[in-house]
């Protein structure tokens, strides 16, 4: 079946303006007819366009604010996927993804800290106070750290700091100013006393895997909390 033809009348008056035209004895109210016929066609073309780019100059606005929204929920899902709901810290998908990609890199020193008898904290005020001093804590350590996107929560009241520039010594530094900055913090009330946290530091050469970084790191986390809480303690060179 052919398209139907969109000018159909408009073809039809050219087709006679043409004839006329080429009649030298069509006479003075034909020509007149004629041309009046072709100027009102003219006419409704011009409105017609004027119209249709009207039309498409909303469409195209349109277009460009959805096209900038899509932009921002695009930002947003992978924002979600990425972050932890509570803190706005890394999560641990994410924590292992750029472990990875900075071991492939090269070395990454790792430092991972848990709070102290944070149980405690729960069973005497509640979870909402529980959830609003591993709000406080994050906040401390990304104050100390200054980087939005070094820290990550790993689990309930444990965090990491990955931090693919730093030597071991300045990394070790920085883990005792977190957690000086953290037992020095005064939560409000009900809290109103200070809340600790206990430190693990690991060294990983470029190649390796974050499961191993981690697991080194996590092992003199445990050292710290065995030696008494409220410490930072390093994991032996590899
Ligand atoms: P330790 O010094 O040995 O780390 O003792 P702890 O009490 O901090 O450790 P434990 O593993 O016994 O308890 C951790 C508690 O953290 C238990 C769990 O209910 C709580 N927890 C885990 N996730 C959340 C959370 O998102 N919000 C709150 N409020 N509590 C949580
Ligand atoms: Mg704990
Ligand atoms: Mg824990």
């Amino acid at each position: 079946m052919s398209e139907p033809d969109l000018f159909e009348s408009e073809n039809s008056a050219l087709a006679h303006a043409k004839a006329v035209f080429c009649d030298v004895d069509a006479g003075e109210d034909t020509y007149r007819n004629t041309l009046g016929q072709l100027i009102s066609y003219y006419e409704r073309l011009m409105r017609e366009t004027r119209r249709l780019i009207r039309r498409s100059d909303r469409e195209e606005l349109e277009m460009n604010r959805l096209n900038h929204r899509l932009q921002e929920l695009a930002q947003e899902l992978e924002y979600r996927a990425t972050h932890d709901t509570l803190t706005g810290a890394l999560n641990r998908g994410a924590v292992i993804d750029r472990a990875g990609t900075a071991l492939a890199r090269g070395s990454l020193v790792l430092i991972v800290l848990d709070i102290d008898h944070f149980k405690r904290l729960n069973d005497a005020f509640g979870h909402p106070v529980g959830d609003a001093v591993i709000c406080g804590v994050t906040a401390s350590l990304k104050d100390t750290v200054g980087t939005e996107d070094a820290i990550g929560r790993v689990g309930g009241e444990e965090f990491v700091a990955l931090l693919p520039e730093l030597t071991l010594d300045e990394a070790t530094r920085l883990a005792e100013r977190m957690r000086a900055v953290i037992a020095a913090h005064r939560f409000p009330t009900p809290v109103a006393c200070s809340v600790t946290a206990s430190f693990g530091v690991s060294w990983t050469p470029q190649g390796r895997t974050f499961e191993h970084a981690y697991c080194r790191a996590d092992e003199a986390l445990y050292e710290a909390k065995r030696g008494g809480r409220n410490r930072v303690m390093v994991a032996p060179a590899i």
